[in-house]
């Protein structure tokens, strides 16, 4: 692994807990050299991203943290309905008169409020938050049904020019491919049945080759994935493996 040439660009500051114990980190945004983006890891697939006192939840589903205490959000990014996902209460302890909310149809159609998005959309936020759904959906037979091909989105997050890929519930793609040079930082769901085998997420891996890779959405399933394979296939990719409390 080439790791030091990331570190002009991607800083780390490891295990850092915030008031309710979760794991962060902080990255370095690529343009303006110097401004921080922090990362909460909260749990499955629920992370939180703070940019220059903007606050991006994305996928904040109440199972996995009492958003209550959390600070309010800027920005409310869901990928789709699943309760693993999104529910109202979350949505609603983190509202404030200004928060705007990028989902999908069906919790737009729930919420009665927020932005859809559908494959390619591409909106900004704010001044230096963008964000584009991609596609996100089941290949292999026996699991079409849990996330069909046009219900929910992946999304590519850019935070002052940071490309952050976030997968949502997907298999491995032919779309991700697409990614490849354009990604900084991917986040990719590994658990079964619904998303990515081991062998998906390293061929994901390939396709995209992000500077940094974390693991997300595993745990909470009768199959548990199996991360340290997933390491040490790994180990010989341009990319960093960084595995983060999730479960
Ligand atoms: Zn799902
Ligand atoms: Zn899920």
């Amino acid at each position: 692994m080439k790791l030091k040439r990331y570190f002009t660009l991607l800083m780390l500051i490891p295990m850092i807990m915030n008031a309710q114990n979760f794991e962060t980190d902080v990255l370095k945004s690529k343009k303006r050299n110097g401004s921080e983006i922090k990362i909460t890891f909260i749990k499955h697939g629920s992370l939180l991203f703070e940019y220059k006192n903007q606050t991006i939840y994305v996928d904040a589903a109440s199972e996995f943290c009492d958003y209550s205490k959390m600070p309010k959000a800027d920005f409310l990014i869901y990928t789709h309905q699943h309760s693993d996902h999104f529910d109202t209460t979350a949505v609603n302890d983190l509202l404030k008169p200004n928060t705007k909310i990028v989902a999908n149809q069906e919790i737009v159609d729930i919420l009665n409020k927020g932005v859809a998005m559908k494959y390619g959309d591409d909106i900004s936020l704010s001044s230096d938050i963008g964000v584009k759904a991609l596609p996100a959906y089941n290949t292999t037979k026996s699991h079409l049904a849990f996330h069909p091909k046009g219900m929910g989105n992946g999304y590519l997050l850019t935070i002052d020019g940071t490309k952050i890929y976030i997968s949502g519930d997907t298999e491995y793609i032919k779309e991700m491919k697409d990614l490849k040079g354009k990604t900084d930082v991917a986040f990719l769901a590994i658990n079964q049945p619904y998303t990515m085998t081991v062998e998906q997420a390293v061929k994901a891996v390939e396709a995209i080759m992000p500077k940094i890779f974390y693991p997300y959405h595993y745990g909470q399933t009768d199959e548990p994935t199996d991360i340290k394979t997933l390491e040490s296939e790994l180990e010989n990719l341009d990319a960093e493996v960084r595995i983060r409390q999730l479960q």
